[in-house]
């Protein structure tokens, strides 16, 4: 199935219906020419999204610094017009969790996640004297949330033409160790997924995770359905990103789609999983890229308010 042609053609129709509405302003291109879709989202601010999250340290699930940035994440959704969910739950370990869920738009559900816990521990630091630290999150936590505020912030939910939900999930990043595991927020989410009311029937998953690095290559995670993959990468690919979203397989990985796949979803991870500081101490913002920030909120950007083409 070509999916390439399948996206070209909703696009074609798209710019037909936003051109008669006055929406592009280029003057320079007939119908028949595809213009350079206009996207909102903005890489820089996705960075200071991410530098934000830094500066309240290691958000580790149950410390006071990951409640703050918790609070302070619902804070800002709220403040772009999101409605907000709260679901409490508490870890193996006795802690407790708290997945945040904003929600906006109508029509069948897309949730896009996150993690925005960080690894308790570096214990993949090249120095031993390290592994006991914890790891600053600047890629492995706080890239995909940086990605999901900004598209909360910048997003034109009516043109999805979907319920849009934002999942930002907690106790993520805690497996191999005892009293926890992986993925333990989206775990509980798909468990009780009955009580999320607009989300709670899935149409497609999106994780963003790891997805920051300066030196950007997002392979196809292989647990990852193939064809809601080629779908997006079409999409990068038509925006100019064909070199840094490429379709060839990479590492398969547990991560916060895990759980929807296992229940039968639709789902995909994008993330880069070449990036040689995760789980060390140097996984830090000078790691960071705007235009990687840019290439990925870009790419969802323009496929989310294309309607979400299908497959
Ligand atoms: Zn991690």
């Amino acid at each position: 199935m070509n999916t390439a042609r399948t996206y070209r053609t909703e696009i074609t129709l798209l710019v037909a219906l936003a051109a008669s509405a006055g929406f592009f302003g280029y003057l320079g291109y007939g119908l028949l020419e595809l213009p350079t879709p206009a996207v909102s989202f903005s890489g820089d601010q996705a960075m200071i999204y991410a530098e934000k999250q830094m500066s309240f340290g290691p958000r580790i699930t149950g410390t006071l610094a990951h409640r703050e940035m918790g609070n302070w994440l619902i804070q800002d959704l709220s403040g772009n017009g999101w409605d907000v969910l709260i679901q409490p739950f508490r870890v193996p370990a006795g802690v407790e969790a708290r997945n945040i869920i904003a929600v906006n738009g109508s029509g069948p559900a897309l949730i896009l996640g996150a993690h925005y816990d960080t690894r308790m521990v570096a214990d993949s630091d090249p120095d031993p004297n390290n592994r006991n630290k914890p790891t600053p999150g600047a890629n492995d936590g706080a890239s995909g949330v940086a990605v999901l505020l900004e598209l909360a912030r910048t997003l034109d939910v009516s043109s999805t033409n979907h319920t849009i939900c934002l999942a930002f999930f907690d106790a993520e990043d805690n497996g191999r160790i005892p009293g926890w595991n992986w993925i333990l927020g989206s775990r509980y989410f798909v468990d009780n997924l009955d009580t999320l009311q607009r989300c709670q029937e899935p149409r497609y998953t999106i994780i963003v995770d790891m997805v920051g690095d300066a030196d950007q290559r997002i392979l196809w995670e292989p647990n990852s359905d193939r064809a809601l993959t080629e779908t997006i990468w079409a999409v990068a690919e038509q925006l100019g990103y064909g070199a840094w979203f490429v379709l060839e397989p990479g590492t398969a990985l547990i991560d916060d789609h895990t759980p929807f796949l296992e229940a039968g979803f639709t789902a995909i991870d994008i993330i880069d999983f070449t990036y040689p500081y995760w789980h060390t101490v140097e996984d830090t913002l000078d790691k960071l890229g705007v235009e990687s920030f840019q290439r990925v909120g870009a790419t969802l950007e323009v496929w989310l308010e294309s309607g979400a083409a299908a497959p």
